[in-house]
């Protein structure tokens, strides 16, 4: 029994004639609580008398760990599954390529980027010798960026410490940055044949529902129970497929909220379904309730030129561009304030331009949103090289702009702003 499981059911035999009857029958219907209770008798019976048993069950039964499980899942796999080109690959480069952009990112989105980055930096080689500007210019637009800075120091990092060879097992994998428990397994599996769980939101899902576990799956701690849950379950023949099957079977069979129970292999045996409690599982505690930042930008222009700043570390949107940034604790910044801030900047306002109407902008990231508020201001002369260095602005033309790597945020005001 798990920690979390309200009821030993699935770990005993299944009865083999009650268990079929039961689900021939509707929910409530005196057929269906005959054959349910018919079911618990037999299964406790099986748990006291299961020396008596043991001569007459088939010994797929016997096998200690779920023997329907897998043979269930790796049936259902190759008559399901999307067709996506990290499928036809065992090359660990492409394979830890997908799985570095496709972490909380769905497929459709995902499939892009990888197609992009596959094309443009086609060995582990061409992404370690990339410039970070250029990776992070393609990785524009999926969020998350210390994953994209964490993959290409690895690409450097396998280029540097392993010959650009990809270490071959779930242990060494674990190693490498931004490398964790999830992508290891994937890695070892699905290259290198490797018999080790894979364990994502999909899995945790699947698991929780056929298994009846009610433990909190956002509690760090709940991991060690789903994986070595999972880790009975992978089969040494068919790790790989396994892995797959299991994950695409949480995304388009086992889903968050609408699940196709009603064709679903795994019915007779999931515990959820048949104890009614498929929206109660998995569970979830709620995250932190995200938090409104306000930024004001201060777009300092002249002439031909605009002034960037590299974003430095310890928030979000490390390594990309914006504009010099003032945070506060409301939407507003008054006329006074911002005339400061330009004077704290190093710069001198331009007293032949008409003032420019100022651009509000939301964003909303996983934890927090921003309240953004664009202020262009025009300057009588550039920004002296002593501003430059206290700053860190540099000096940019508008294409210029347009190629650096920038939040979404930050180019969609390029993008529909700028004249
Ligand atoms: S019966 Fe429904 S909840 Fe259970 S595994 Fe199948 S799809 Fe998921």
């Amino acid at each position: 029994m798990y920690a979390g499981q309200k009821v030993p059911i699935q770990n005993v035999s299944p009865c083999p004639v009650s268990c079929s009857l039961a689900n021939s029958g509707h929910k409530g219907s005196p057929l269906f609580w005959f054959c349910n209770t018919f079911c618990t008798i037999h299964l406790a019976s099986h748990f006291f008398f299961k020396h008596l048993y043991i001569k007459v069950l088939p010994l797929s039964v016997l096998t200690p760990t779920h023997p329907y499980f897998a043979p269930a899942l790796l049936e259902w796999y190759p008559r399901h599954r999307r067709d996506l080109p990290w499928r036809h690959t065992r090359d660990p480069y492409a394979i830890w390529l997908s799985e570095v952009i496709l972490q909380q990112t769905r497929v459709k989105q995902g499939l892009p980027y990888y197609l992009d980055f596959i094309t443009t930096y086609p060995t582990v080689q061409e992404l370690a010798a990339a410039p970070e500007d250029e990776v992070l210019r393609h990785w524009q637009g999926l969020g998350y960026y210390s994953r994209a800075r964490n993959m290409h120091y690895t690409a450097q990092q396998v280029v540097r410490e392993y010959t650009g060879v990809f270490p071959g097992t779930y242990s060494e994998l674990l190693r490498l940055r931004g490398v964790g428990q999830y992508t290891a397994a994937a890695i070892a599996s699905f290259a290198f044949g490797e018999q080790v769980a894979v364990l994502d939101g999909n899995v945790y899902r699947v698991l929780a529902r056929v298994f009846g576990i009610a433990s909190d799956i956002a509690v760090p701690a709940t991991r060690k129970e789903f994986q070595a849950l999972a880790d009975t379950l992978i089969p040494a023949a068919a790790p790989a497929e396994f892995n797959q099957a299991i994950m695409e079977f949480g995304a388009i069979q086992c889903t968050p909220l609408k699940p196709d129970c009603l064709f679903c292999p795994l019915q007779s045996h999931c515990y959820a379904f048949q104890h009614g409690m498929v929206q109660e599982l998995p569970v979830k505690s709620k995250a932190k309730a995200s938090r409104t930042r306000y930024f004001h930008y201060i777009v300092l222009r002249h002439g031909e030129t605009v002034y960037l700043k590299k974003r430095g570390a310890k928030d979000i949107w490390q390594g990309l561009y914006d504009f010099a940034l003032t945070e506060t604790d409301t939407a507003e910044l008054s006329g006074l304030a911002l005339a400061d801030a330009v004077t704290a900047l190093g710069g001198q306002l331009a007293t032949d331009r008409a003032e420019e109407p100022v651009v509000a902008l939301r964003h909303v990231l996983s934890h927090q949103k921003v309240e953004a508020r664009f202020h262009c201001v025009w300057l009588e002369q550039p920004l002296p090289p002593a501003a430059l260095n206290t700053s860190g602005l540099a000096p940019f033309t508008p294409s210029e702009a347009h190629e650096l790597p920038k939040s979404v945020l930050i180019a969609n005001y390029i993008d529909k702003y700028w004249k």
